[in-house]
């Protein structure tokens, strides 16, 4: 689980921060509005805790502007204001749950395991398909025609996941290294490069009859039809 906190209050940031690592999550943090919203638009989190008032850009305009983008990741809103009329702005702007502060770590923790309990049920039924192959996201697997399977790593899994929500379409490497390596600096377009490579040795050991082109100097792009 990658958990995407905007909060720019710093101290409660950290205790956050420090509650949600001791718990197994993995926790990015973000201190003002406009650094929040970049990250959030990168689409690679499970969820995100948002603070209704920040620096530079407010919560509600935030989650606006990510769920315009399409991006579906369930937010929990934090607000310290407790009018009916500032909860309803909230859920009706996409959240998907809110806590009003001051609220305990136990009340924090049990709405996160909520949203992502929901969040996984989601997924669960996701299956999506191009050509004879259908891509099991839960699983990380893609079955083949009939009976087929290949079993995916993470990775590979998100990357055929993003060629097939694209199909027909060019994505370039600098989209696919922000959408699955996300903020990890380290990875650069050799990775892309790598993972392309082991996909489609997988893809043709399951004589899937779709194939990831080239398209040189920009990126890739997933089309229906055999290898040639
Ligand atoms: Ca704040």
């Amino acid at each position: 689980m990658r958990l995407l906190l905007v909060e720019d209050e710093k101290r409660l940031s950290e205790a956050l921060e420090y509650i949600l690592k001791k718990n197994k999550y993995s926790v990015d943090t973000a201190y003002d509005g406009e650094a929040g919203e970049d990250m959030a638009k990168t689409g690679i989190y499970d969820l995100i805790i948002l603070d209704r008032m920040l620096p530079k850009k407010e919560g509600v305009e935030i989650l606006r502007n990510v769920r315009s983008q399409g991006i579906n990741t369930p937010v929990l809103f934090l607000t310290a204001r407790d009018t009916i009329e500032n909860k309803v702005e909230g859920l009706d702007a996409g959240a998907d749950d809110y806590l009003i502060k001051p609220f305990s770590n136990e009340e924090l923790l049990a709405r996160v395991r909520a949203l992502s309990r929901r969040q996984g049920e989601i997924l669960l039924n996701k299956c999506l398909h191009a050509g004879n192959i259908a891509l099991d996201t839960a699983h990380c697997k893609v079955t083949c025609g009939e009976n087929n399977t290949v079993k995916l790593t993470l990775k590979e899994c998100q990357l055929l996941e993003l060629l097939i929500k694209n199909k027909g379409q060019v994505i370039t490497k600098e989209q696919i290294l922000d959408r699955i390596w996300g903020f990890d600096i380290d990875a650069d377009y050799n990775n892309v490069e790598i993972f392309i490579h082991y996909l489609r040795k997988k893809l043709d050991h399951g004589a899937a009859n779709v194939r990831i082109n080239t398209v040189r100097g920009i990126g890739y792009c997933l089309e229906e039809g055999k290898n040639v």
